[in-house]
């Protein structure tokens, strides 16, 4: 099959001309080119002294399109979403992240593939584990589960230590 694959994490955490964030999320994968799934839709409580709950999921999409055009693509939708006058750049009612590409990786100006930091977003790598459990990170070699795992086992890391340290 010509063509490349991607994994696409949507996040959101303002409301906009579709509704919630929930909403915004449903309405953004209807939006991708090429959808093939969707994860169901996470939403997670508020941090810090926000008041605004998150939705993410992510998509599988396959499409003829380069990564750096699907680049242009994703933040044409994010604009078409909307953005908010007077708020800062990262609150977009619409986050669009290239993940994961069949392709490998990219290193290049303004885009790396695989995403930089999304071993470490739970709200990215559940969605992902719902979708290609078994895909390999091309960086670490680890799969999608394998990063899942590691990333819960070490967030309990903390509260075992303490309970050991107790008298
Ligand atoms: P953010 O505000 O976190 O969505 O960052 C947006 C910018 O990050 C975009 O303008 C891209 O140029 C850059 N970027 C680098 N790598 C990626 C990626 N894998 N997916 C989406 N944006 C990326």
């Amino acid at each position: 099959m010509s063509g490349s694959t991607y994994l696409v994490a949507i996040g959101s955490n303002r409301r906009g001309h579709h509704g919630a964030p929930r909403d915004e999320v449903a309405a953004a994968v209807q939006a991708l080119p090429g959808l093939v799934a969707a994860a169901p839709i996470i939403t997670s409580a508020p941090v810090g002294p926000s008041i605004r709950q998150f939705a993410n999921t992510a998509a599988l999409i396959h499409t003829p399109l380069e990564p750096a055009d699907l680049l242009g693509e994703l933040k044409s939708i994010e604009r078409s979403f909307g953005r908010r006058r007077g708020q800062r750049w990262g609150a977009r009612v619409i986050d669009l992240d290239i993940i994961l590409w069949s392709g490998g990786a990219v290193m290049g100006r303004g885009l790396t593939i695989p995403h930089p930091v999304f071993r470490t977003r739970d709200f990215v790598l559940a969605p992902l584990l719902h979708l290609v459990p078994r895909w390999r990170d091309p960086v670490t070699g680890r799969t999608i589960a394998q990063l899942h795992a590691r990333l819960t086992r070490r967030r309990s890391v903390p509260s075992r230590v303490v309970a050991g340290a107790g008298p």
